[in-house]
C-alpha cells in the first residue's frame, strides 16, 4: 500500500499517538540520523523485508521520496504524524538539550542531506548537545568551533582565556554546522553569508540561551556560541572592588538621580558590574528599566528590554519611549553616540538615576568623552555623579598557589604604587584549575565621585591632565595601583595586571 494521501498537509489532530502504536525498532535496526529527522520531519517507524513505514509531519517532497526509496530499496509507506508528537519523540530520544526548535512541517526538500551524510550523521545531535552542555557547565562565556587542517577545534573561553576542549574529525564539520543552524533556525544551505541566531538549551532544569554567530572563513566556517542569561547577577561585593570603592559605589546607588558610568574595553566586566548594581538597588519601591544589547543577566524585578536595530529599536529610540514608563532607574547598555548621550543626560537631569557604560581607558576620560560627544560641560558637571573604570584579571588558584621571593624588577614595579613587598605568588597548576594556575577573575578598578572643585574644573577647562591631577590629589587609587595591590596580596600576578594596564618604566 502506498500512501498518496500524505501529499496533502496533515490535518492537526489526525494522528494522535501514532508513535505509540508502533513497537520500538528492533535492535541493530538504525533510526535515521537526527539531523535528517529534524530537517525532513520524518522518522522510521517500522521496517520489514519489503516495506518500510515512515512517519512524516507534513508534505513529503519528491526529493525525500527518492532519497528514502533509494536508501532502502523497498516500498515506503508514509504515515502522518503531528509535529508535536515528533518533537516529543525527539526530545525523549535525545535526552536533555534536544534543541530549541520543534521540527517544522517536514519536507523542506533542500537537498543538502545526501545519502552519505544520512549514514554518517547519527551521533551529531548528541555531539552538539554535549559541546553546549560542557561549555555551560564549565562556566565558559563563549564556545568556538573552527574547522582547520587537523580537524574541528572546539574551544571554550573560560575566565577570559580560550582553551581547547576537544577536537573532532574535520569531515564532521558540515554536519555539526548544519545541526547548529537547524537549532538556531538558520538556513542550512547558506555557507557564504554570515548568519546570526539564537538557541535555547535546557541543562538540568535550567534554560540557557545561546547567541549564535556563523561567519564563513577560508576552509569553512567559524561558529561562535555566546552563552547568555545563564547566571543570576553577581553581588556587588563579590566582584573584587576594594572597600573604599565599594562604599563609594553604594553611596552613588542611593542617589535619587544623576548619571553613573562604568567604563572599560569590551570584555572588562562592565555589564556584570552594572547588573550587580541593579541587583543592589532593586526593591518594591523602585521601578527599574534596562535597555541592553544583549540581555546577558536576568535580574528579578527588573524590566529588561533588548535593542533590535533591525526594527529601529536603538538605545536612543527605546530610551525616549521608556521615559514614559515612569521609571526611577534606567540602565542603558552602552552610550554609543551623541544623541543617546544627550537623552541619557537629560533623563538624569529630570529625576532619574541613569546607569550606563562608555568605552574609555580610565575613569577620568569619561568627562572629555561626554563633552566630545557634544554635551555642554555645565550639563556634564551637574549630572555626572560618579564613574568607575575596570578591568578583569585572573585570580591565582587558591589550591596550588605558593609564595615566592619578589625579584628586584618586580619590587621596582610595586614601588610605583608605593608598595614594599618581599614576596609575590605563583601557581603551578593543579587538577582543580585544569593546570592553568588560575581560577575565576576579579576586577581591578578606579572610581571617583566629582566634588565641587572637580565640577568647577569640568566647567572651566575639562582638560584630562588637570582632571587626572585633581583626582590623584584626592587620593583616587588608579587601575595600576589597584592591580599591583592585588598582585602583592597574592590574588593575582603582575603579569595579569600588565596585560590589562600599561605599566610605566620603573626607575632602577
Ligand atoms: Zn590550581
Amino acid at each position: 500500500m502506498s500512501a498518496p494521501a500524505v501529499n496533502a498537509p496533515v490535518a492537526a489532530g489526525a494522528a494522535r499517538d501514532v508513535l505509540s502504536r508502533y513497537a520500538p525498532l528492533p535492535e541493530g535496526d538504525e533510526q535515521y540520523p537526527a539531523a535528517f529527522i529534524e530537517a525532513q520531519g520524518a522518522i522510521k517507524l517500522a521496517e520489514g523485508p519489503e516495506r518500510v513505514t515512515v512517519g512524516v509531519t507534513g508534505k513529503v517532497t519528491a526529493l525525500t521520496r527518492n532519497l528514502l526509496r533509494n536508501y532502502h530499496g523497498k516500498v515506503i509507506e508514509y504515515v502522518p504524524l503531528e509535529g508535536s508528537e515528533l518533537s516529543a519523540w525527539l526530545s525523549a530520544k535525545m535526552g536533555e538539550a534536544a534543541g530549541a526548535r520543534s521540527p517544522q512541517a517536514g519536507g523542506t526538500g533542500d537537498g543538502s542531506l545526501s545519502l552519505d551524510r544520512l549514514a554518517n550523521d547519527a551521533p551529531v545531535i548528541n555531539l552538539v548537545n554535549s559541546i553546549c552542555i560542557e561549555g555551560i557547565r564549565s562556566g565558559a562565556s563563549d564556545i568556538h568551533l573552527e574547522a582547520g587542517p587537523s580537524g574541528v577545534r572546539v574551544r571554550c573561553r573560560i575566565d577570559g582565556a580560550l582553551r581547547t576542549v576537544r577536537t573532532i574529525p574535520g569531515e564532521r564539520f558540515p554536519a555539526v554546522s548544519s545541526r547548529i543552524k537547524i537549532m538556531a533556525n538558520l538556513n542550512i544551505l547558506e555557507r557564504r553569508q554570515p548568519q546570526d541566531g539564537r538557541i535555547t538549551v535546557t541543562v538540568g532544569d535550567e534554560r540557557v540561551e545561546l547567541r549564535v554567530s556563523i561567519v564563513p572563513v577560508t576552509g569553512g566556517e567559524s561558529i561562535v556560541l555566546r552563552i547568555l542569561g545563564k547566571r543570576a547577577a553577581a553581588a556587588l561585593g563579590e566582584l573584587g572592588f576594594g572597600e573604599e570603592q565599594l562604599s563609594l559605589l553604594r553611596s552613588l546607588l542611593r542617589l535619587p538621580h544623576g548619571l553613573i558610568l562604568v567604563t572599560g574595553p569590551t570584555g572588562s566586566g562592565k555589564t556584570t558590574t552594572l547588573n550587580a548594581m541593579l541587583e543592589a538597588i532593586a526593591s518594591d519601591t523602585v521601578k527599574i528599566i534596562t535597555i541592553e544589547d544583549p540581555v546577558e543577566f536576568i535580574v528579578p524585578g527588573v524590566n529588561q528590554i533588548q535593542t533590535n536595530e533591525a526594527i529601529g529599536l536603538s538605545f536612543g529610540t527605546l530610551l525616549r519611549r521608556v521615559l514614559r514608563q515612569d521609571p526611577n532607574v534606567i540602565l542603558i547598555g552602552e552610550i554609543r553616540d551623541g544623541p543617546t548621550a544627550e537623552i541619557a543626560l537629560r533623563s538624569a537631569l529630570t529625576g532619574h538615576l541613569v546607569l550606563s557604560t562608555l568605552h574609555t581607558n580610565d575613569a577620568a576620560s569619561v568627562i572629555p568623552r561626554l563633552i566630545n560627544m557634544g554635551l555642554e560641560p555645565y550639563l556634564v558637571a551637574s549630572v555626572l555623579k560618579g564613574a568607575a573604570a575596570q578591568r578583569l584579571v585572573r585570580k591565582l588558584c587558591p589550591r596550588c598557589k605558593t609564595a615566592r621571593p619578589a625579584e628586584a624588577g618586580e619590587r621596582r614595579i610595586l614601588r610605583l604604587a608605593g608598595i614594599e613587598a618581599r614576596q609575590l605568588w605563583h601557581s603551578s597548576g593543579c587538577a582543580e584549575c585544569g593546570g592553568t594556575g588560575f581560577a575565576g577573575r576579579t576586577v581591578i578598578a578606579e572610581a571617583f565621585a566629582p566634588d565641587q572643585a572637580l565640577e568647577e574644573s569640568i566647567m572651566k577647562s575639562w582638560n584630562i591632565t588637570s582632571i587626572t591631577a585633581l583626582l590623584r590629589e584626592r587620593g583616587m587609587r588608579s587601575l595600576l595601583h589597584d592591580g599591583l595591590m592585588k598582585a602583592a596580596g597574592g590574588i593575582t600576578t603582575i603579569a595579569e595586571v600588565e596585560r590589562e594596564v600599561l605599566i610605566p618604566e620603573a626607575e632602577a
